[in-house]
């Protein structure tokens, strides 16, 4: 294993191992599903917090041909690290960076009129074409234009812009609202609206690239919504979706993310003391703690507290009391690992600990906010870097 270490004291206290051999081994699961189809590895939010850069060279050294990203920024900082792939960010706002993203060859996604705006008046300013992908809203109720006089509008003006040669309509798009649900009916609801509003648009001339609306549910389970390109993420990062379509085993995919720290202190107490904030845990009977230091600062759920699972030396253990900002304790029931010990909050699941599913269950939220809110302050620790073989 290759191992590159940005600071290394800090990784004495936390690290977040990303094992980039188990995200390209995901990405080849996921284009095995598809066929011939292209994959957007989507990388916002710094790739789920597993780094956008590195997760994205990897998903590309593995055959992605796209990069998805939610803000422009990101898409940015992707062609700054000398990404040259296709990419698509989907997140603006007015007065956004359009000629620069138009410079740096980046397709963007345009939801509304003001967006054809300022992307036309950019495309202007710079003498280049934009290439513009139009996203519609088939019934998730976000970003997307609206079905009907809307769609029709954007369409219209998307043409003669392209006329014009101020944009180039590279791609007709949509996102599932239930696509980790199986049988809800919103699917095939959107399915139906995205066909007709695509049909709409290519009946009026639009001629796409890719028409796309399939997350990861929608790519692990659904073949029929995956037109010419898919869009995963979570999948991608080896975590299901959601427990209810399946574990990440059951898809072939492997939690690319272990979040480990080294127990800070060891030390017996006796009965009834207090742990913690508020005293909400209390130790029944003489016991040894165990103190991790990673807190709600770290990105640790505070609603982890009395919940969230731990394997130190062996064994599952509970937060014990609340998680504070920079710490939380482990009842350790009277063993005595030595202090500096590993403490494994989340990983594979393989060496016995807990899964990031396990966390989410924990703290009643979903797998992907678990590794996505994992802070700046945990050093991230690149193993399998390069390709073997
Ligand atoms: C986040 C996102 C995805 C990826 O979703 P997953 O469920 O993680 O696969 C795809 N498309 C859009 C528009 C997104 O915002």
């Amino acid at each position: 294993m290759t191992e590159t270490a940005a600071v290394p004291t800090a990784l004495l206290r936390a690290r977040a191992e990303i094992d980039l051999g188990a995200l390209r081994a995901n990405v080849r699961t996921l284009r095995a599903r598809v066929g011939d189809l292209a994959v957007m590895a989507v990388v916002k939010a710094d790739g789920y917090g597993h780094g956008a850069v590195r997760c994205a060279r990897a998903a590309v050294e593995a055959g992605a041909t796209w990069l998805g990203t939610a803000t422009p920024e990101e898409a940015l900082a992707l062609r700054a690290a000398g990404l040259t792939q296709r990419a698509l960010c989907w997140l603006w706002v007015p007065g956004g960076p359009w000629r620069q993203a138009i410079e740096a060859d980046i397709d963007v996604s345009l939801s509304g009129m003001w967006a054809l705006r300022e992307v036309t008046e950019a495309a202007r300013a710079a003498g280049r074409t934009a290439r513009v992908q139009l996203k519609a809203d088939t019934g998730l109720g976000r970003n997307g234009c609206q079905p009907g006089a809307d769609w029709a509008e954007l369409v219209a003006a998307a043409l003669r812009a392209e006329a014009e040669g101020l944009v180039r309509v590279t791609g007709l798009w949509s996102h599932f609202a239930c696509a980790d649900e199986p049988g809800h009916p919103s699917i095939a609801a959107q399915l139906t609206r995205f066909r007709e509003m695509v049909a709409y648009a290519e009946g009026q001339g639009v001629r796409p690239e890719v028409r796309h609306i399939a997350n990861s549910p929608a790519t692990l389970t659904l073949p029929e919504t995956h037109f010419d390109l898919v869009r995963p993420g979570i999948a991608m990062y080896g975590l299901s979706p959601s427990p209810e379509i399946g574990t990440p085993a059951d898809f072939g995919l492997r939690p690319v993310m272990t979040l480990s720290a080294s127990l800070a202190l060891v030390k017996r107490v006796p009965g009834e003391h207090g742990v913690s904030y508020g005293h909400h845990y209390v130790t029944p009977g003489p016991t040894t703690l165990g103190l991790v230091p990673l807190g709600y600062g770290d990105g640790i759920p505070r609603h982890a507290s009395g919940a969230g699972p731990v394997l130190v030396d062996g064994k599952w253990r509970t937060v014990a009391g609340r998680v504070a900002m920079d710490q939380f304790v482990v009842d350790l029931g009277g063993d005595e690992p030595p202090v500096g010990s590993r403490a494994v909050l989340f990983g594979p699941g393989e060496g016995g600990e807990p899964t990031a599913e396990d966390w989410a269950a924990a703290c009643g939220t979903i797998g992907y906010e678990i590794v996505t809110r994992i802070g700046s302050r945990v050093p991230r620790v690149y193993v399998n870097e390069e390709e073997r073989g």
